[in-house]
């Protein structure tokens, strides 16, 4: 009578939550569970642009994943993910193998690049931990070369941000707010620094409310960003972009936040899949694949209220793991009526940097501090869902106003 075998691939949001459903459920008794990741931590995706800016320390957006899931519960392996092979029961990792009964993927997401030559050799993408380490330590280190040089280099100091989605804006927020800080450090004037949001569409967060739009623009037009917008960029080359326009912007620091796709592996994987990701059945479960779940930015459902997809976001991932857990416990336990994931949207908040932000909660819109308090107890309840008041005390954003 062998326990069946969960296996958890990625801690993302939906990885992370999931294991601590499945614990808190104590499934461990009645079934083996694996959770996969490839570091020993878990970091908050949603947070990445405080870290790659600098403005915050990559530390506060991680912790050990140890510290979090009982490992005596959960077994955990430190490990990548290389393939699934659905027929075989199998996932193959860098460093072995895994067998599985039931299996579900949460790997999240890479950036979107929609085959624009140049962007993966030379622009950087807020990504993970590693990805926004190395934008924070180059954009100091422009500044640190700017200095040495005789001539001096005005693409040391031009930033270009390409997409003006959510990604790109709250980025951009963030680095208006880091630029007068090294200005400072550095003893540059801030004249000198240049920083583009470059945006295809006809406008900033485009679909967005367009009174929240316009009060995000105005505030980052006045920490000094330019934008420029209905300006797709159609190459990146070595030290500079090139627009559609025919103009170029010379800039040693591309950061390239144009969207996403779903994680290769499942493209690899053989799983039907449109931008990586796969239409999941209302159960959250692979079409055709019974014991195999995928959430979070490696899924996609639709929104049938006007027929095309809800964006990839935390929200949806963390809803979504409350369902795969609960159809977990229904498998296990032999059960076959199984939950159907109904998404329940709150609303969205974007950090402009600082104390600022906008939003809209319910039809309730939310701009400057107030906004900015609620995106930090957005941030702080996702804590709190994953390990109660102690998680929100050491890792959460106390400082609200
Ligand atoms: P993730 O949380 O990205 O986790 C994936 C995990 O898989 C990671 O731990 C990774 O290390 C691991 N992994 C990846 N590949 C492998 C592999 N091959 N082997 C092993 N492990 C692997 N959404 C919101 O709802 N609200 C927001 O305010 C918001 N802000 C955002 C801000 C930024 C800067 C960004 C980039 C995104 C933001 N999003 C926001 C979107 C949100 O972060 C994603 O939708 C969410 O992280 C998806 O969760 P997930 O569980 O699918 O994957
Ligand atoms: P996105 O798809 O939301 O935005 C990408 C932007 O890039 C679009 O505005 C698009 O028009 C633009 N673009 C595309 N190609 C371009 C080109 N060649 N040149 C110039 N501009 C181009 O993607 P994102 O901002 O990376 O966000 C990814 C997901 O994460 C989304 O689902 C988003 O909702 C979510 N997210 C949410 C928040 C939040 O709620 N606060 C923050 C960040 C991200």
């Amino acid at each position: 009578n062998r326990r069946p075998k969960v296996v958890i691939l990625g801690a993302g949001y939906g990885g992370m939550m999931t294991a601590t459903r499945l614990q808190k459920a104590n499934m461990h008794r009645e079934a083996e569970i694996v959770l996969v990741n490839k570091h020993n931590y878990h970091y908050q995706t949603t947070w990445l642009h405080e870290p790659a800016a600098g403005t915050m320390h990559h530390d506060r957006t991680r912790m050990k994943i140890s510290d979090v899931i009982d490992t005596n519960k959960i077994q955990f392996i430190k490990d990548g993910v290389q393939r699934i092979d659905s027929e075989h029961q199998k996932v193959h990792l860098d460093g072995g193998e895994l067998d599985y009964d039931y299996l579900v993927i949460g790997l999240g997401s890479e950036p979107e690049t929609f085959g624009i030559p140049g962007v993966s050799q030379h622009a950087f993408s807020i990504r993970s931990v590693n990805s926004v380490r190395l934008i924070r330590e180059h954009i100091e280190y422009m500044f640190a070369n700017y200095n040495r040089q005789d001539e001096k280099q005005e693409d040391l100091l031009t930033f270009v941000v390409a997409g003006a989605g959510f990604t790109g804006i709250e980025f951009v927020g963030e680095l208006s707010e880091r630029i007068p800080e090294l200005c400072h450090e550095y003893d540059i004037a801030r004249e000198k620094v240049k920083i583009y949001s470059v945006e295809a569409a006809p406008s900033a967060l485009p679909g967005f409310d367009e009174e929240l739009v316009e009060y995000a623009m105005n505030l980052l037009e006045s920490r000094g960003v330019e934008f420029k917008i209905s300006t797709p960029i159609k190459e990146v080359q070595e030290g500079k972009v090139l627009l559609e326009n025919g103009d170029e912007i010379k800039s040693q620091t591309i950061v390239w936040t144009t969207g996403v796709r779903g994680n290769p592996v499942v493209e690899k994987s053989g799983f039907d899949a449109m931008r990586g990701r796969v239409k999941v059945e209302k159960d959250m479960r692979a079409p055709g694949h019974d014991n195999i779940f995928i959430f979070g930015d490696c899924a996609l459902i639709i929104n049938e209220e006007i027929n095309r997809p809800y964006p990839p976001t935390a929200q949806i991932a963390i809803q979504q793991a409350y369902t795969v857990s609960n159809n977990l416990k229904k498998l296990i336990k032999g059960e076959e009526n199984l939950e159907e994931f109904k998404p329940d949207i709150k609303g969205t908040v974007a950090s402009l940097g600082g104390k600022e932000a906008i939003g809209v909660i319910g039809d309730r819109k939310l701009y400057g501090n107030s906004a900015s308090a609620m995106k930090k107890i957005i941030d702080n309840r996702y804590l709190y869902l994953l390990g109660g008041m102690p998680l929100v005390l050491k890792k959460g954003k106390l400082n609200l106003f």
